[in-house]
This record gives structure tokens, sequence and C-alpha cells, in this order.
């Protein structure tokens, strides 16, 4: 455990309670990865500090040791003992924080979902600023994420930079307003925080519910630096229909926030090199992309008769958010076009995955439609190489993988305009857009009439212009959505950031 080397980048910690592909739920873990590696490459120091937790893919985690120290931190008026483990997972040096308390706060075989969350991720906060100021570390940015490690920005200002943790400053990113880890005002206690002094309208309080604190409103409030994850979602976070609640907060801090569109690892989604691909392909060899669809069909027992017969693709959890009763609606008017259609998904909502087995069942032997309920990462590869278009029909969109990634896959989106499909997917009849940029279909009303419009326009230029249709698989796969222009953007705010705080520490 040694403080950090001093070089002319900036150094970044991001404390997280994800990051692919050691533990990753969502599109929080790709972030922390993927922006990670890209400011490692543009010559920055980064290092990650995540749980240890039980059910991570340690295979994936290179020299994992533990060393040779015991972090003591704070937790409900005591103090418990926490073994550190450092390793390296995707070239980036990674601190894992195992703790000794009774409750096996990381030993439950589960990321999220525990009745006690609130406990396990604020305890995880202050033992993370607890590590960095026992190792000496003087970071210029500390980096965290979501509710879970939100905590962090009111114990670094409150606790740990009056202990001499004072060199960074914070940066928040939140990947979803939907999730902000609200508990009774009381809980914040256990992590050392002041009640009294937090659970104030201008600070931590709940904005509608006045005796229950916001772990999200914290880190906005408390950070110098918040964004999330598209240009198109910050703005309608700040709406009241957008915001979850949070519009007021993100109004009255609007200057410090911003919204930066994610990109995607170009290396582990490239059909080049895919090797989970029956045959690799590039944008001047589509031949392999129509022997990936051939191979699709055959796998999943669809009919083979018709090569020019379009296939729609859809990869989502089926969740309200991603617009389930517009998802359902697709696969009956694809059907109807004469289409094909594979949906990848499963559902955490009971309802919701009864009703979609039964759409399921209902299809199980039919030519042209075939639903695979469960999580499957390499399917989902063959299913982007495969389909001709995928549809994304989401109600908001923080900012969306899929999209890009089938754009990579040259398979087009078909999306509703939200948030980060709004700045990622243009449509190809949109005469205010650029023709350069014009990449796919989109619709705005959450309705079905305005899916069967979409859906009307990609199949009939799929079926009835070829050539023209080609072109755009082709520049669609051509396009750059890799982690570099994203990150570059980071590295300016943060160099703003820390330069103002230079600034004012001048004597
Ligand atoms: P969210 O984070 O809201 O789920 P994103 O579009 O940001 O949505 O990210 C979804 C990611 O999860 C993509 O990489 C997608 O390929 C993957 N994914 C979603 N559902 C499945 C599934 N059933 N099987 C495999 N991968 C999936």
């Amino acid at each position: 455990l040694t403080s950090s080397p001093t070089r002319p980048g900036l150094y970044v910690i991001h404390i997280a309670a994800e990051m692919a592909p050691v533990a990753k739920v969502g599109g929080l873990g790709d972030v922390v990865a993927g922006l990670g590696k890209a400011l490692q490459k543009r010559g920055h120091l980064v290092e990650i500090v995540l749980p240890k937790y039980d059910c991570m893919q340690y295979d994936c985690i290179r020299d994992l040791r533990v060393l040779d120290v015991v972090v003591e931190s704070y937790f409900d008026g005591q103090l418990f003992k926490n073994k550190i483990w450092v390793g390296t997972v995707e070239g980036l040096p990674v601190y894992f924080i195992e703790p000794h308390h009774p409750n096996k706060f990381f030993w439950r075989g589960e990321i999220y979902g525990e009745h006690d969350d609130f406990k396990r991720f604020s305890f995880f906060s202050r033992a993370a600023l607890e590590l960095l100021l026992q190792a000496g570390k003087k970071p210029d940015i500390i980096h965290c994420h979501d509710w879970q490690t939100a905590f962090v920005a009111p114990l670094y200002w409150d606790l740990y930079a009056p202990k001499g943790l004072n060199s960074a400053r914070i940066c928040f990113t939140c990947h979803n307003f939907e999730y902000q880890g609200t508990a009774p005002a009381a809980e914040l206690a256990s992590c050392g925080l002041d009640v009294h002094q937090l659970n104030r309208p201008d600070r931590m309080q709940d904005n509608s519910v006045h005796d229950r604190v916001n772990p999200v409103k914290g880190g906005v409030v408390f950070s110098n630096i918040v964004t999330t994850v598209s240009p198109t979602y910050a703005q309608e976070v700040r709406t009241a229909e957008g915001g979850k609640g949070l519009h007021s907060t993100l109004n009255f801090h609007s200057k410090k926030f911003i919204g930066i569109l994610n990109g995607i690892d170009i290396d582990a989604w490239n059909p080049a090199t895919d090797t989970f691909l029956e045959v690799q392909y590039t944008a001047n060899d589509l031949q392999g992309k129509a022997e990936n669809k051939e191979a699709m069909r055959r796998h999943l027992g669809l009919s083979s008769a018709d090569v020019r017969k379009p296939l729609l693709g859809c990869i989502t959890r089926l969740v309200p958010q991603k617009g389930v009763h517009l998802i359902r609606h697709a696969i009956y008017r694809t059907l109807e076009l004469g289409g094909q259609f594979v949906l990848l998904g499963s559902s955490p909502v009971p309802h919701i995955q009864r009703e979609f087995e039964g759409i399921a069942h209902q299809f199980q032997n039919h030519d042209d439609i075939r639903l695979i309920l469960k999580y499957d990462e390499s399917l989902s590869h063959s299913i982007y190489a495969a389909s001709d278009m995928l549809i994304i029909p989401s109600i908001f969109e923080p900012c969306g993988l899929t999209q890009l990634i089938a754009m990579r896959y040259g398979s087009v989106p078909i999306a509703r305009k939200t948030g980060g499909l709004n700045d990622s997917v243009f449509d190809i009849d949109d005469d205010t857009i650029p023709l350069q940029f014009r990449n796919g279909f989109t619709f705005l009303n959450p309705d079905e009439q305005s899916v069967n419009n979409a859906l009307e326009r990609a199949v009939n230029l799929y079926k009835n212009n070829p050539k023209k249709w080609q072109q755009l698989v082709q520049n669609d796969m051509n396009i750059d959505f890799s982690w570099e222009s994203s990150a570059a953007h980071y590295e300016e705010l943060y160099a703003k950031s820390v330069a103002r705080a230079r600034a004012t520490n001048q004597p």
C-alpha cells in the first residue's frame, strides 16, 4: 500500500459498486472500465476501488493478492477491520475492500437487491475513503457513481478533507436517476454523517419525503462536477416529468451539471474479431454478416426460405423503462410486415416475465418469431451480428448501449427519440440532420402508431432498396463509438476543476 507516484497526467480514483467484467450488473460497470481504460491510455493514472464481492468473476482479475495492511473504518459507532486486496482488471489497478463486519455485506451472492443495500454501500463508501487516507494517496479527482457511492461526496467534505485527504475534486456521475437510494434520515448516521446537518432541503433531504435522505441528491449537492450519461438525458432530468423529484436540485446546480454520451468498448464489440460469431466480418465484407443471419436462423429453428426476409432483434432487460408494451407490439407488427423477430431478454418483474413467457410459448414452433427469456452474453453477440435491425422503444433511456453496439455490427437501430438514443440515432428521413449523420429510424411518441411508422419505413427500405440499405449498414459500421471523445470530455472537466481549485488555493 503505497502513496501514488508523481506524474504529469491527472490522478483519478473511481469508487464504484460495479466494474466490467469482474462485477457487472449494467451500464455502470461498462462505464467504469471503459472510461478508466480510455483515461489511462491518455496518460492519466487511474485506479478503481470496488467491494470484494463473493460473486465476482475472479478469473477476470490478474495477480490478485491481499495487502499486508488492515484498514479500520467507522460504522454504527464502532471501528471495523477491512482486508484490502489488489489486482489488475483490464489493465487497470483495482483495490477490493473486504469488510470484517458480522453482516457479511458483500458475501451475499448478489451485487444489489439486498434489504440493507443502504448500509452495505454507505459502509463501503466510508471504507474506500479511509483506504485512500491511510494509504496517503493524493488523487486529483475522486469519481463516484450512482447512489451506492454518492455518499463519498458528503463524507469527503465533511470528514475526510478535514482529516487531510484534501487533494481532490469530487466528480459524481448518475447513470440513471430512477434509482436514488433514499432511506429514513436516521440511517445516514451509521457511516458517520451528521443527520441534523444533512437532512435539510438544500443538502440531502429527499425533495418529496422530508424524513428521508437522498444519496443522489447528496452526490449532486456536494460534488464539484456532476455528470450524467447523455446530453439529452441531462436536459430531460431537469424537467418535472423527467427528474424523478430531483429536477429543482439539478436546476439549482446546473452550472456544474453536464451530460456526456457513453462510448462502447470497441475491442470487446468488434465484428471483425468477435469469437462468439459464426463468421467474423467487416463493413467491406458483408457476406459474413449474411452468414451469421443464416446461422442464427438455423440455430433457433427459424425459416430460411427467404434470404431477403428482414430479421429484427431486440436485446434488453424487460422493465417498464424499456417500453415493454411497445416491444410486444413490435413482435406482432413485424410478423404482419413479413419479417422475423428475435428477442433476447429477461425480467426481474414477475408479471412481465410471465407475460413474455406466454408469448414465447405461443410462438415456440413458429417459423419467424423466437423469444429467448434469459441473460446470455454469447447469444447477444450473435444476435447483433445476425439481425438487420434492432428495436429500442424505450420510455426513457439515460444513454443506452444496445443502439451503439447494433450499429457497430451493422444492425440498423429503430429507436424512440429519448435520452441517449436521441443523441446517437438520427432518422434517415430527417432533413434537418446532415445526410452523413443519418443512421437509423426514430419516432417520438411512445405509442403503437409511432412504432408502426418507423418499423414500416425500415422494412420498406430494406425490401425495396437493397443498395441504399447496404450503404446505411456500412455507414453505421464505420461510426466511431469508442470512448475516445467522451474520455477527452471528462479529462477537460477534470482538468478545469483541478485548475480552478489550485487557483483558489493560491496564497
Ligand atoms: P441498461 O443498462 O438499462 O440495461 P443499456 O442499453 O445501457 O441498458 O445496456 C444493456 C447491456 O446489457 C448491453 O450490453 C446489452 O447487450 C446487454 N443485455 C441486455 N439484456 C441482455 C440479455 N438478456 N442477454 C445478454 N445481454 C444483455
